[in-house]
């Protein structure tokens, strides 16, 4: 049966919306209405330190601003809400239990000074990349090392711990990227990453995966800075049993700057006189804590058509000489 196309735009409120994520949006917008789909957004407000107040609310209004208008989200509502991460807690507890119990996760006890002692471990043996993985892990605190009885007493004792993900030695992960064609992996360069915190939050891996099954995502369109993490989202679709109604990932190359050196910020647009968010943003120094404003392209004076115009043809071309859209 052909799947309706559901598509997700899915923000961190960690700031200002910046062009490069409402180029994200944008794509997703624009895929839906062609295919005659839904377009979802989903805050993902899992990491509470990041947490930056108002930056919700700029994103709403920006978007309404450019006109991409959603088909569910925390503010118009839609059948699988909630659509916040932090009001979604408990469906994310009941996956990382179902992973722990079939064998494909496990309880780590290590206290940040274990941990710092194992990377700087790693670093002096000069392994590469040190990491938690199935190499490490036999010589920590975990539930796969410590025998059952111990690890029963530690949850009883009420004992801090995270969930990681058991990744497994020799395979290979693979999955085929819309843009990027076939994406092969080893699985000793992924991480056991964490699933669950010890503040007992997912981490957006674990979250991310969840609500993309559950809100019946098709595709995943999102920046390229996400490409490494695809491999571990692919075991974890397999090893939760979605692995039929994965969602077909692109993965959109980033905006950069002018010289090509790397990831556009709001440092470049200040030095070439281009604003890098849709609206005016009233944030801080984040070294002097001082209130700073910063323009947008709708005080710049610049029109939404405009901006979208110019934001759609980043990175793709209709193939033809039509410049302007609606
Ligand atoms: N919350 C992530 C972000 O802020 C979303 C990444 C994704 O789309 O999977 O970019």
């Amino acid at each position: 049966m052909e799947r309706e196309v559901r598509v997700r735009f899915a923000p961190s409120p960690t700031g200002p919306l910046h062009i490069g994520g409402v180029r994200t949006a944008l794509y997703n917008y624009l895929l839906a209405r062609k295919l005659g789909g839904k377009m979802l957004l989903r805050i993902e407000d899992t990491d509470q330190n990041r947490f930056v107040p108002g930056a919700e609310d700029y994103i709403r209004q920006s978007l309404e601003w450019c006109g991409i208008e959603l088909d569910e989200s925390p503010w118009n509502g839609g059948p699988h809400a909630p659509y916040r991460q932090s009001e979604r807690k408990p469906m994310y507890r009941q996956y990382a239990q179902q992973l722990i119990d079939s064998g494909h996760a496990y309880y780590a006890f290590d206290t940040p000074e274990e941990l710092d002692a194992m990377r700087a471990r790693l670093t002096a043996a000069k392994v590469p990349n040190p990491q938690y993985n199935s190499i490490t892990r036999a010589q920590m605190r975990n539930s796969l090392t410590l025998p059952a009885e111990e690890v029963k007493q530690l949850l009883e004792a009420g004992e801090q711990y995270v969930i990681r993900l058991k990744v497994p030695r020799k395979e290979e992960v693979r999955f085929n990227d819309l843009i990027r064609g076939w994406v092969v992996v080893h699985s000793s360069s992924i991480d056991d990453k964490v699933l669950m915190k010890s503040d007992g939050m997912p981490t957006y891996h674990l979250a991310n995966i969840v609500d993309d099954h559950l809100m019946e995502i098709t595709h995943v369109i999102r920046g390229e800075e996400w490409l490494p993490s695809a491999p571990l989202h692919v075991l974890l679709y397999r090893y939760l049993g979605w692995e039929a109604t994965m969602p077909q990932f692109a993965h959109l190359p980033l905006l950069l700057k002018p010289d090509g050196t790397g990831k556009l910020s709001k440092r470049d647009g200040d030095r070439l006189g281009f604003p890098v968010f849709p609206l005016e943003w009233h944030g801080k120094d984040a070294e002097t804590g001082e209130p700073t404003v910063s323009s947008g392209y709708r005080e710049s004076g610049y029109l939404p058509e405009a901006f979208i115009n110019f934001l759609a043809f980043l990175g793709w071309n209709p193939g033809s000489q039509q410049e302007l859209f609606t």
